[in-house]
């Protein structure tokens, strides 16, 4: 049997790139995602075509109860979850704190860090030893805002991933003794998406320049850092922060 792993935002940008090189590395993959069926259905085709089983699965993090439907879901039609990529996640547009709605940053720290911390919870209720789980591994997505510390427009953004920063080290290392590794990868600037959702025109082209390495990273950048942390070739990193920055 193979293994299997179960990725949040699976649908696009990031997760996408994850599910398909977890699956290129011999996972068995749940596509989780909000609301892009269509999308999330084609990426766990490509899965597929790896030779790996793939379901996909409409879960809401900020919905605890589709987070743990979508754990239960993944457990009975692929068997047992050994690893959980926290990635979905949301940015707001930039601007100053001061000018942020409430709702708005509301919106941020609900999906950017309760979500993930409830996702976090979850896995560790099944994975963990004392609980009858067989351990496994988490990977956290964060940010490189949260070293720029967000400062001139994403603020709230940057605090929620601070969180997640600290999630990741706290938790790995209470749950390093349950045979669970928890890792975060801190992307830099990549294209995808969600830097429409920042609403600052030609944001990868304005600022890809500017990054060390002179551009900004693809997908498949950020997802080779994230299955090489899933893999037992990394089975004494713990608790630990990868940058994929392009030393940005
Ligand atoms: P995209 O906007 O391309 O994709 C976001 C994904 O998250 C989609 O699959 C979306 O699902 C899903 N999603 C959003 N909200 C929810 C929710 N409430 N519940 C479940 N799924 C949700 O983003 P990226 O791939 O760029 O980002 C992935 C991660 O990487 C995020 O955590 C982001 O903060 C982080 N990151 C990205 C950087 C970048 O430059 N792109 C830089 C640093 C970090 P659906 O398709 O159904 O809407």
């Amino acid at each position: 049997m193979a293994r299997v792993v179960l990725v949040t935002g699976g649908s696009r940008g990031i997760g996408a790139a994850v599910c398909r090189l977890a699956a290129r590395d011999g996972w068995d993959v749940a596509v989780a995602y909000r609301e892009r069926e269509a999308a999330a259905e084609r990426v766990a085709e490509d899965v597929r075509a790896y030779g790996r089983r793939a379901i996909t699965i409409r879960c809401d993090i900020t919905d605890p109860r589709a987070v743990c439907a979508a754990f239960d879901r993944a457990a009975e039609e692929l068997g047992y979850v050994e690893a959980l990529v926290s990635n979905a996640g949301v940015i707001h547009k930039a601007a100053p704190l001061a000018c942020i709605p409430i709702e708005e940053i509301r919106r941020i720290i609900e999906t950017d860090l309760l979500a993930h911390i409830i996702c976090n919870r979850e896995a560790v209720r099944r994975m963990a030893r004392s609980r009858g789980g067989r351990g496994g591994v988490i990977v956290n997505i964060s940010s490189m805002a949260t070293e720029l510390k967000g400062a001139g427009g994403f603020v709230p953004y940057a605090a929620a991933k601070a969180g997640i920063d600290l999630l990741t080290e706290g938790l790995g290392k209470e749950v390093a003794s349950e045979g669970i590794r928890v890792n975060g990868v801190r992307p830099g600037l990549i294209d995808t998406d969600m830097q429409l959702d920042t609403g600052v025109p030609e944001r990868i082209q304005r600022f890809g320049p500017t990054v060390p390495l002179g551009r900004a990273g693809r997908p498949e950048e950020v997802a080779e850092a994230v299955v090489w942390l899933l893999s037992d070739k990394a089975s004494y990193v713990a608790a630990t922060i990868f940058n994929v920055s392009g030393a940005r």
